[in-house]
C-alpha cells in the first residue's frame, strides 16, 4: 500500500478517537486502567482546534470516518463535550455518526437527553460492576429515544497494565497454533488522537510505543505516511508491526487467513 492522497487516506479511515484528557473522577476505583500512568506523562486537555480541524477535513475528504470520544478519559466531565458535538453536528456538516464511550458518571436521564438534542448518535457505556450495570439499565429504561444507539457492556479491566512485561498468552501463539497469517489492520482502520496530539497506533498500545505523529506540528500527510508505512511492515516482515502487537491477544482488527487458502 502506498500513500496517494490524504482522500484516499482519510477515505480509508473508519473511526477516529479523540483522547480529550487524561482526566476520570473513577481513577481510584479501577486501578487496573492504564490512566493513572498515562497522566503521569500528560495531564493537559487534547487542543480544541486539533479536534475541528480535524473534522473539517472529514467533511472535506467525504471520508466514511465516524467519530468517538473514548480512550482513557471519562469525556463527560470535559466541559467541551456539549459545545464540540453540537458545532461538528450542526455547523461543520459533520453527516457520519458520532459516539461518546463513557463509565456512566454523572448521567441521568437529562444529560442523556442534552447529549442527544446535541447530535450524539451512538453511547456506549461501560459498566464495572452489578451495581452499575443495574444503575446504568435503569437511565436507559428511562431514557426512551428510538434513534440513539445506546449499548452497555458489562466491562472486566484486563490485563493491559502488565501486558508489556508478563507473558501472557500471545498473539503469536495463536498464530502457531492454528498454522494461520494474518495482518492487523487498526493502523490504517482507526486513528486514534492522544491528548498530547501524539496519534498512536491503538488503544492496546496505551504506553504509545508506536506513535505516527503529532498533530500539534505534523502534518497529516507526514502521519497517514508513517502508519502507511507500519501497516507495510505488518504485511511484508515479521507478522507484526511492533513488540506490543506480539504480545496482543486481543485478536482486533485483525484479517486472518489461513495458509493454505494464501
Ligand atoms: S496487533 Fe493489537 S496492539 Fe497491534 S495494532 Fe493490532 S490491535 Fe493494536
Amino acid at each position: 500500500m502506498e500513500f496517494i492522497n490524504l482522500k484516499e487516506s482519510f477515505g480509508r479511515c473508519h473511526r477516529v478517537y479523540f483522547e480529550l484528557s487524561r482526566k476520570c473522577p473513577s481513577i481510584h476505583e479501577h486501578p487496573a486502567c492504564p490512566i493513572a500512568e498515562l497522566k503521569k506523562e500528560f495531564d493537559g486537555f487534547l487542543d480544541t482546534d486539533i479536534i475541528l480541524d480535524f473534522v473539517k477535513q472529514l467533511v472535506k475528504y467525504e471520508s466514511p470516518c465516524d467519530i468517538s470520544f473514548h480512550i482513557y478519559n471519562e469525556p463527560t466531565i470535559d466541559c467541551r463535550l456539549l459545545y464540540l458535538i453540537h458545532k461538528i453536528k450542526h455547523h461543520l456538516g459533520f453527516k457520519n455518526k458520532m459516539a461518546l464511550r463513557t463509565s456512566g458518571w454523572g448521567l441521568d436521564k437529562h444529560v442523556f437527553k442534552e447529549l442527544t438534542d446535541m447530535g450524539l448518535d451512538w453511547i456506549m457505556l461501560d459498566a464495572y460492576n452489578e451495581k452499575s450495570y443495574n444503575e446504568m439499565r435503569a437511565v436507559k429504561n428511562e431514557f426512551q429515544k428510538s434513534d440513539v444507539a445506546i449499548q452497555i457492556k458489562k466491562l472486566i479491566l484486563d490485563n493491559r497494565l502488565t501486558m508489556y512485561q508478563n507473558r501472557v498468552r500471545t498473539l503469536d501463539d495463536w498464530v502457531k497454533d492454528n498454522d494461520i497469517e494474518f495482518y492487523c489492520i487498526e493502523a490504517i482502520k482507526t486513528f486514534n488522537v492522544s491528548a498530547n496530539g501524539e496519534v498512536n497506533l491503538c488503544e492496546w498500545d496505551w504506553r504509545n510505543t508506536v506513535i505516527f505523529g503529532n498533530l500539534n506540528k505534523d502534518s497529516y500527510e507526514t502521519v497517514f505516511r508513517n502508519k502507511i508505512e507500519f501497516f507495510n511492515k505488518t504485511k511484508e516482515g515479521t507478522r507484526f508491526g511492533a513488540e506490543v502487537c506480539a504480545k496482543c491477544e486481543y485478536l482486533r482488527g485483525f484479517k486472518p487467513t489461513h495458509k493454505s487458502s494464501v
